[in-house]
């Protein structure tokens, strides 16, 4: 089969590998007939994730048609169509039984990381009974690739976890899928006004479309300004922080109101600093961490009546076997437009 494989930094091919097989009893084979390329692998491929070795097919997203089960998997059978999620959870361990599956002592981010992922033609799902989701008859694909990573991840860790209420004031920073994602499930709880910070004036256009009530170009304008002003010197309920570098989370700590919260939702690199001295008196929350897709039953409901099209931050389509050009499209979103991008088998 083919799959794209890592290389070490920078380097990536698309190239013939041997395909997966049974290797434990609850592990069941995928036929990848989706996928898609997260911001994450294009961290991998700069080398920030040392865990990817050499050899490691990238990828945590997708859905796909079972292909093979091991002896011990009982909900899922060959020629089921699935919903593969980027955490694996085993279902029994401490962490799993508190729905921290991000933390599963066998399984957790693994995909496309510690194991082989989901940027080939078969993929080896480990635990495929808690790790799988089946696909509901007449779903539309493309949007169920959203739930594999982003959509669960702007819902726990920016909405859940930076606690949005209705009436809220929140800002997003970063208008990327992963905030965008927070845009449309922020909308679950109905807050009172939604502010988009991004560099990029055509992903803040799309962000009007999906429902924010204010932009505001960074570049142009003066984000904490500007928002300190909206809110009448108040600052937002809730800061969230969707792209991953020092000065985003600086402006969420100097937006963030009296009792409100800060969720860091992007993926850091480098340390920040924490203005502790300003916060300490403000009686705020600050919370981040990995997704454990434990929303991802209720996302799918919610995607069958209608209530959020995440199939809506698809901006391209390519062919599984284009892949590399793929990479080089959403490695430009801003000059290409990118948003998410679907690649088929
Ligand atoms: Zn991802
Ligand atoms: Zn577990």
């Amino acid at each position: 089969m083919k799959a794209l494989v890592y290389q070490g930094p920078g380097e990536k091919v698309w190239t013939e590998k041997d395909k997966p097989g049974i290797e434990k009893p609850t592990d069941v084979i995928v036929k990848v007939t989706k996928t898609t390329i997260c911001g994450t692998d294009l961290h991998i491929l700069k080398g920030d994730v040392p865990a990817v070795t050499p050899g490691r097919t990238l990828g945590h997203e997708g859905v796909g048609i079972v292909e093979a089960v091991g002896s011990a998997v009982q909900n899922f059978k060959p020629g089921d169509a699935v919903l593969m999620s980027c955490v694996t959870s085993c279902g029994k361990c401490a962490n799993c039984k508190r729905q921290l599956y991000a933390h599963c002592s066998d399984g957790g981010w693994i995909l496309g990381h510690k194991i082989d992922g989901t940027q080939a033609e078969y993929v080896r799902i480990p635990h495929g009974d808690n790790s799988l989701y089946p696909i509901p008859a007449g779903a539309d694909e493309e949007a169920l690739v959203m739930l594999s990573d982003i959509m669960p991840t702007g819902l726990e860790i920016g909405v859940q976890y930076g606690n949005v209420k209705p009436g809220d004031t929140i800002a997003i920073i970063g208008a990327g899928p992963v905030g965008m994602s927070v845009l449309l499930t922020a909308q679950f709880y109905s807050p009172g006004r939604i502010i988009m910070v991004d560099m990029d004036p055509a992903r803040l256009e799309l962000a009007k479309e999906f429902g924010a009530t204010d932009t505001i170009h960074v570049g142009s304008e003066d984000a904490i300004a500007k928002i300190m002003e909206m809110t009448g010197g108040l600052g937002v309920d809730v800061a969230i922080e969707a792209v991953g570098v020092p000065a985003t989370f600086d402006i969420c700590q100097k937006i963030v109101s009296a009792g409100g919260n800060i969720a860091n939702v992007g993926v850091h690199g480098t340390s920040v600093e924490l203005h502790i001295e300003d916060l300490w008196i403000k009686n705020i929350n600050i919370s981040m961490g990995l997704v454990s897709t434990n929303t991802t039953p209720m996302l799918l409901k919610t995607l069958g009546t209608g209530k959020v099209n995440p199939g809506r931050l698809v901006t391209h389509r390519f062919k599984l076997d284009e892949i590399i050009e793929a990479y080089e499209v959403f490695g430009n979103a801003a000059r290409e437009k990118a948003m998410k991008i679907i690649l088929t088998a």
